[in-house]
């Protein structure tokens, strides 16, 4: 049986296929499929005005078409016109490509122009069979994104045919008028099709009306679907946990110093949304060390003190034991039950643990994603904190959402997000921020040391364990090879034993059994190891206070978030804290960027900000971005009031033009996957 084309003109099944790769499965995908970029085809360039360096397209006729061997295979043509005589040549050619250029035929060539060594040339140019009498296009030709396969040529087709039926606008005339922006049709159209007297460079720039209309619809696509997603949890029951102040102000009255005014407001935050009778979706944000874990155990209290059990989840064993340890004897003294799940604990230690959690005879839990696959087991779960959530899957937190009862969560996350990432990506949470460190933090100095002084880096090590202090090695990333990593940290581990025999060194990597690697942390708590050889695993929470000294191998390899994180490991005493960032020359463009805004900077929001100019939003996104409709022509640097107007019109198509809502988003979204609430 033949299958029927998804769209409104036969399309054979292949083809479908491939168009599928790109997700375009019907009409409407291909109308907004938008050219990357355009090209000029409509003059050609005598070859004797060709100058190096131009782009341009002649009309010539082939006099010579040969195969050369030296310095490699390559297909040589010598085509000339009226005028001159142009070298062109081809690396990769099939022998269809010979019999194409016969002598005497005439093609038109359209490439960069090179000055070659016997003159003037075009390397693997476009080409078409054309003489004189072939109409010139009218137009600048498209160039649309593609998958391997699937030529221009045919998509341009098939998005000529889609364009053949009119396009509804999604939005009324009079608000277009209002914000000032183009009809979606006639926008559509002239970035398919610009008419000559385009200016290109502001197509490119994407600066054109036409472009901004595209924009404001996408955004506004997403700020609808996470609007939605926000109503619909908002419309759905959980459990309320109204402060009772039983449990908190002792919490508070036992700490060893005050909640500084900005953990104050947080927490009031979190408080007063744990009381609705809705689930709580909130991320607390706040740089490293700024104190978010008190206010999570002030949160998990709050659900404890109201009859509830709470979960408090960490992305490593490292983590989730660190805090089971640091809180459980301060939370026990208040009579508070807890206990901790983990990979390293025997079998029947952790079935007894899951016994207590199910018999209700624990309040609150520590452990990693386990407490995620197994959260159907809680008797009573009233909250689910969720540190450093930026390393958790959606479909992690997801899997917690499926059980009877809805639990509030608390994320928390010290990868700041920009403003314009919170009010796209993340419209569908509440945000509290923790802005400031406690206070008497001795700030950490930040040093760029060319790989060529390691030594002098040894010596300072050296001296700095030998005076009482304690250091992190941070061995290089190798993202290639898990293999190559582990293999790396031994090596460095055996290495600096080697160079600095007085000094006790421990070495922890992600291989490490999860009991061998709490040995490891726990005897560097202890000041029982002076250097730690660690590789990225202790990224994120690590805790160890007397630790003022770390050094990181090829920080010109990690990203910005990353460093950030690194470094956030050191600082955390009164001691004043030095961060020793060895990178290996020549520096990449892009590392020498990131090097400077990490020695400059260290101020979360500000890397997390440049970190966003200086690679887009993938990065910060995290896993977040699965599920979420990516951004594909707006950007939140240039087009930030584009956003801020789409966030204010979701909003009113929402409370009064439903209608108007489902419209764009079926034009937007369509079948592919709306954003499920979570
Ligand atoms: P992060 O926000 O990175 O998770 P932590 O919660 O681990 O930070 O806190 C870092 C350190 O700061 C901890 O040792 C914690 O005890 C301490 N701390 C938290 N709040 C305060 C405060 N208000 N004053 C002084 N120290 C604090
Ligand atoms: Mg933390």
């Amino acid at each position: 049986m033949k299958a029927a084309s998804p769209f409104s003109f036969p399309v054979s099944p292949a083809l479908v296929a491939k168009l599928a790769k790109l997700g375009l499965v019907r009409d409407a995908d291909l109308v907004l499929h938008l050219p990357l970029r355009w090209e000029d085809e409509t003059r050609v360039t005598p070859i004797r005005d060709l100058r190096p360096g131009q782009t341009a397209q002649v009309q010539a006729v082939v006099r010579e078409a040969s195969v050369a061997y030296r310095p490699r295979r390559m297909l040589t043509l010598t085509v000339e016109d009226d005028g001159g005589v142009l070298g062109i040549r081809f690396l990769h050619f099939y022998p269809s490509h010979l019999k194409l250029f016969q002598a005497g035929q005439s093609f038109r060539f359209n490439g960069e122009v090179r000055g070659g060594f016997l003159g003037l040339e075009m390397v693997h140019p476009r080409f078409a069979k054309a003489d004189h009498a072939t109409p010139l296009p009218t137009q600048l030709t498209p160039v649309y994104p593609t998958t391997a396969g699937l030529g221009q040529a045919t998509l341009r087709k098939l998005v000529e045919r889609a364009l053949a039926a009119p396009i509804a606008d999604t939005l009324p005339a009079e608000w277009l008028a209002a914000l000032n922006l183009p009809e979606l049709e006639t926008s559509i159209r002239l970035l398919h099709q610009p008419p000559l007297d385009c200016v290109l460079n502001e197509l490119e720039s994407r600066r054109h009306p036409a472009w901004q209309r595209l924009a404001f619809d996408e955004l506004l696509a997403q700020q609808l679907s996470l609007a939605s997603a926000r109503r619909q949890r908002q419309s759905r029951p959980a459990q309320p946990l109204p402060s009772r102040q039983r449990l908190t102000a002792g919490f508070i009255g036992t700490l060893p110093f005050a909640l500084t005014a900005a953990q104050a407001r947080a927490w009031q935050e979190i408080s007063a949304d744990l009381g609705e009778p809705h689930p709580m979706r909130r991320l607390l944000q706040g740089d490293v060390g700024s104190g978010k874990t008190v206010v999570a155990a002030l949160a998990c209290l709050q659900a404890i003190e109201n009859g509830l059990q709470a979960a408090f989840m960490a992305p490593t064993e490292i983590l989730a034991e660190q805090h089971f340890r640091k809180l459980s004897p301060l939370l026990s003294v208040l009579g508070v039950r807890c206990a901790w799940v983990s990979g390293s604990q025997r079998k029947a230690e952790r079935a007894a643990a899951w016994q207590a959690i199910a018999a209700g005879e624990v309040d609150l839990a520590f452990g990693t994603h386990a407490l995620f696959q197994e959260a159907s087991s809680f008797a009573r779960l009233g909250l689910a904190v969720v540190d450093e959530q930026h390393r958790f899957g959606v479909g992690q937190r997801l899997a917690l959402m499926q059980k009877g009862t809805e639990p509030h969560q608390l994320m928390m996350s010290a990868t700041p997000i920009p403003r314009t990432l919170a009010m796209s990506f993340f419209a569908d949470l509440d945000v509290s921020v923790i802005d400031a460190l406690p206070p008497g933090r001795t700030p950490i100095v930040t040093k760029l040391v060319s790989a060529a002084r390691r030594d002098d880096v040894l010596a300072r090590v050296r001296e700095a364990c030998l005076a009482g202090g304690q250091a992190y090695w941070v061995c290089p990333l190798i993202e290639e090879s898990e293999k190559l990593q582990l293999q790396t940290a031994q090596d460095t581990h055996a290495a600096l034993t080697a160079q600095l025999p007085e000094l006790r060194i421990g070495l922890v990597h992600g291989r490490l059994k999860p009991d061998e690697k709490q040995a490891v942390m726990a005897a560097f708590q202890a000041h029982e190891i002076d250097l730690l050889v660690a590789t990225t695993v202790i990224e994120v929470g690590v805790d160890v206070p007397n630790a003022a000294l770390m050094v990181i191998e090829h920080a010109e390899r990690m990203g910005l978030a990353q460093l950030h994180q690194l470094r956030g490991r050191v600082g955390r005493g009164s001691r004043e804290s030095v961060c020793v960032l060895l990178y290996q020359t020549p520096l990449s463009e892009l590392a020498r960027a990131r090097l400077k805004v990490i020695f400059e900077s260290t101020d979360g929001f500000e890397i997390a900000r440049q970190d966003l100019l200086l690679r887009g939003p993938g990065e910060l996104l995290g896993h977040r971005q699965s599920g979420l409709p990516m951004l594909r022509f707006a950007d939140l640097e240039r087009d930030v009031a584009l956003l801020e107007a789409a966030r204010d019109l979701a909003q009113r198509c929402l409370a009064g033009h439903p209608d108007i809502a489902a419209r764009h988003l079926d034009r937007w979204i369509g079948q592919r996957q709306a954003l499920s609430s979570i």
